[in-house]
C-alpha cells in the first residue's frame, strides 16, 4: 500500500522535533511522500529545510489567512524566492478564514489574490484553506484565471464543490470526513470525481476516528481517512490508495 500525505505540518510544534520518528511510523503505514505546508515565512523556511534533509518530504511556501496581519512588508518577495526552490511544490496555504479574528477579511482577500497570482505566474498549484468563508472563497476563485489548486480539508456542501471542480480544482479530505454526523463532507467525498480527490492528515490537527480527540495527529493515521472514503464509495482501501497517489503525483509533479 502506498499513500501520500498531501498536507501536514511537521514544521510546527509539537511535531517539529520528532521528524525521524514520525517519518518511520508513517512509512510503516505505506506513506512514503509527505507535503509539509508553510503557514508563514518561518514555517515555510522550516518546511524547505525538512525537504532538504528528508527525501520523502516536499515543501510549500505561503501565508495562512490567519497570519496575514503578522506578515512582514516584503513577504511576497520572500515567498517568490522560496517558490524557486526545486523542492517547493505548491503555493500556500492561503485562503479565507472567518472563524478566527486574527486578520481582517479585506486583508485576507488581498493576500489570497496575491497567492492566486503567484500560482498562475509560477505554474505551481495553490493550496487553499476555507473556514466559514464558502461564498467568498468560491467567488474569488471563480473570478480568478488560476485553475490549478486544491481545497484542503474540504468543509462544505456539494453545491459549493461542484463549480470549483468544474473550474479544474482538486479537493482533499482530512480526518473530518471520518467524524460521525459529518454528512455534508461525506456526501462530497462520495459524489466527486475520484480523479480529483486527494488525502491529507493536516497533522497535528484533526485526528481521524477512531482516534478522534487524540493529540497530536500524525501522518501514520492517513489510512483511516482512506478507509472511510472507500466505504462511502463502495471501493477498497487499495483502490483509494492507488487513485489518490496517482492524483497527488500528477498534481504536485514531485
Ligand atoms: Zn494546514
Amino acid at each position: 500500500m502506498k499513500f501520500i500525505d498531501t498536507h501536514c505540518h511537521l514544521n510546527i510544534e509539537p511535531l517539529l522535533e520528532r521528524t525521524n520518528e514520525i517519518l518511520d511510523s508513517a512509512a510503516e503505514q505505506g506513506i512514503d511522500k509527505l507535503v509539509v505546508v508553510g503557514i508563514d515565512i518561518p514555517t515555510s523556511e522550516i518546511a524547505i529545510r525538512l525537504a532538504e534533509d528528508h527525501p520523502q518530504i516536499y515543501a510549500t511556501a505561503g501565508i495562512h489567512p490567519n497570519d496575514c496581519s503578522k506578515a512582514p512588508e516584503d513577504w511576497e518577495s520572500k515567498i517568490v524566492e522560496m517558490l524557486a526552490h526545486p523542492r517547493v511544490v505548491a503555493v500556500g496555504e492561503t485562503g479565507l478564514d472567518y472563524y478566527w479574528d486574527d486578520s481582517p477579511p479585506e486583508l485576507q482577500k488581498i493576500f489570497f489574490r496575491d497567492h492566486l497570482d503567484l500560482a498562475l505566474a509560477t505554474g505551481k498549484p495553490v493550496i487553499i484553506h476555507n473556514r466559514d468563508a464558502d461564498q467568498d472563497v468560491m467567488n474569488q476563485v471563480l473570478e480568478h484565471g488560476n485553475s490549478k489548486g486544491v481545497f484542503h480539508c474540504w468543509p462544505a456542501a456539494w453545491d459549493i464543490a461542484r463549480p470549483l471542480i468544474e473550474k479544474g480544482y482538486h479537493l482533499s479530505f482530512t480526518g473530518t470526513v471520518t467524524f460521525k454526523k459529518n454528512e455534508l463532507v461525506q456526501d462530497v467525498a462520495k459524489r466527486m470525481p475520484l480523479e480529483r480527490l486527494m488525502l491529507e492528515t493536516d497533522s497535528p490537527f484533526l485526528t481521524p476516528a477512531p482516534h478522534r480527540g487524540k493529540r497530536p495527529n500524525e501522518p501514520k493515521y492517513l489510512p483511516y481517512i482512506a478507509d472511510k472514503i472507500a466505504e462511502l464509495r463502495g471501493l477498497t482501501q487499495d483502490d483509494i490508495a492507488r487513485a489518490t497517489t496517482q492524483n497527488a503525483e500528477t498534481f504536485f509533479t514531485f
